[in-house]
């Protein structure tokens, strides 16, 4: 990571107790793999489908974009390249965590129903229902995924199912990430094959930790003052990073030898969001510029949010807040009249495959719990806002990280309705916030509205035994190589 001094010097800026970057130069290894794609003989194709853009930022939270109303210059090009798009301001994930809140990306269905709750998992063979890849390769289009992560390895996530082409940092490589400008160049050469409609899945990594980003942008980000103000908002002045780590980052922490301030990493998360959103602007000029741009379908969005401190904790998946549960949601139709509306109804990643099938022109199986927004927004009410459930990651005891406040054994549920949060964990007590009136989700309201826990309960209650628990448990031995990837990404302990 640079220095405070480090705004003086050239170079990128890494925070070295994470991981190992190493740049790849692989495109040209790819023509072998591109030509084989091509060459497979698919079924007629209807001109009439629009090709889609599916892009997914990892780890960006919706507020901190200029277009949310963040304060800071974290997405001024994106805006600007965004602007007839539809804004959903308030999406969520059903789960906060890469592979799961992919997945229900990809197949519409809720990481419970998939039995898909932790990154070490895989679509089971089985599971229900095909995924979009499947259902629109079958249609007659062109599927591609770039991927910035060995998290999303295709063949071992199962997610690859469906795409002729799916080009991930792993296995078997030697960097298990990719810069979003390399995703950028791996996209290039796939907008321009083939014929007929093309579904591109593009995946972001940048904004998920290690922060490698050029000093250049880590300097502008730090040096704006309104960085305290977002401090001070969130009571987090004077915080050190330490403090909302587990320990293994911790201890990567201590062997630098020095305390970073949780200003410092407020800093690099915001830079990251920056380097992210101008290539993602990058994509979007491509994508506009070549046959699949006109009367596309272009969504944006993330996999889950990141706690940035907050509740005492840096990273996601393991509580269920809106800091780490709150993603950008950005749609530009293929018809023009649904653009430049912004939507406050609460909507799901769930909605993400239904709104794709519909604006494929295929059916939308009623068995999927999310909805065809196009559709909602043309009934004239708007989005209407729906009780949502999200659910954490599931840990044994015996993941109890050491020094980390909140963390809590079994299972966690939220019931996400209007601006009321229940949250319902194995461990401890329910809890119940009102996000209007306490949107840093601080004050408990349980014990003064007990008709509405009881009501909420309930609710979660009927939910849990519509969508039964098929996660395989206890989790079965990790295959090796997914261990390699995830630990070279940092997500399990060596
Ligand atoms: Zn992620």
């Amino acid at each position: 990571m640079a220095s405070a001094s480090g705004c003086t010097r050239s170079g990128r800026t890494r925070w070295a107790g994470n991981p190992t970057f190493v740049a790849l130069g692989v495109l040209s290894l790819l023509v072998p793999g591109l030509s084989a794609a091509q060459a497979g003989s698919g079924p007629d194709i209807s001109s009439s489908r629009p090709s889609i853009l599916l892009l997914s930022i990892d780890t960006l939270r919706a507020d901190h974009l200029g277009l949310y109303g963040y304060p800071r210059p974290t997405d001024p090009n994106l805006a600007r390249a965004t602007g007839s798009f539809t804004l959903f301001s308030s999406a969520f994930t059903p789960m906060p965590l890469t592979v799961p809140a992919h997945a229900s990306m990809l197949t519409g269905l809720h990481p419970r129903d998939l039995g898909l709750l932790n990154n070490h998992q895989a679509l089971a063979p089985g599971h229900p229902g095909a995924t979009l890849a499947q259902r629109l390769k079958a249609a007659g289009y062109r599927t591609a995924a770039v991927v910035g992560s060995g998290v999303l390895a295709g063949e071992l996530t199962g997610l690859r199912r469906g795409f002729d082409i799916y080009l991930d940092p792993a296995p078997g490589k030697v960097a298990t990430r990719r810069t979003a400008a390399e995703v950028n160049a791996l996209v290039a050469p796939l907008l321009e094959m083939g014929e007929g409609p093309l579904f591109l899945l593009v995946h972001y990594y940048d904004v998920h930790e290690p922060y490698d980003v050029p000093d250049r942008l880590a300097c502008l980000l730090r040096a704006d003052p309104a960085l305290e103000d977002v401090l001070l908002q969130r009571r987090l002045r004077g915080v050190a990073y330490s403090k909302v780590l587990n320990r293994r980052h911790t201890d990567a922490l201590r062997r630098q030898g020095r305390e970073i301030s949780l200003r410092e990493m407020l800093a690099l998360y915001d830079a990251a969001v920056r380097l992210a959103t101008d290539q993602a602007a990058r994509l979007l000029e491509m994508w506009d510029a070549s046959r699949a741009g006109p009367g596309s379908l272009v969504i944006i969005t993330s996999d889950h949010g990141e706690g940035l401190g907050q509740h005492g904790y840096w990273s996601h998946g393991m509580n269920l807040f809106d800091e780490t549960l709150r993603v950008p949601l950005l749609v530009r139709w293929p018809d023009a009249p649904l653009a430049s509306r912004r939507q406050m109804g609460q909507v799901s990643l769930l909605d993400v495959a239904p709104t794709v099938l519909a604006a494929a022109g295929l059916e939308v199986s009623h068995d999927l719990p999310g909805r065809d927004l196009a559709r909602e927004i043309a009934s004239g009410t708007g989005v209407t806002r729906q009780p949502l459930v999200v659910q954490r990651m599931r840990y044994v005891p015996a993941q109890r990280p050491p020094g980390l406040r909140n963390w809590r054994a079994g299972d966690g549920f939220a019931v996400l309705d209007g601006s009321l949060k229940y949250i319902e964990e194995e461990e401890g007590p329910p809890t119940l916030y009102d996000r209007a009136a306490d949107p840093l989700e601080r004050n408990d309201l349980l014990r003064r509205f007990p008709g509405r826990r009881a009501q909420l309960h309930q609710f979660l209650a009927a939910w849990m035994a519509r969508y039964p628990d098929r996660l395989i448990w206890p989790p079965q031995a990790v295959d090796p190589e997914r261990a390699r990837i995830l630990r070279s990404l940092g997500y399990i302990d060596r």
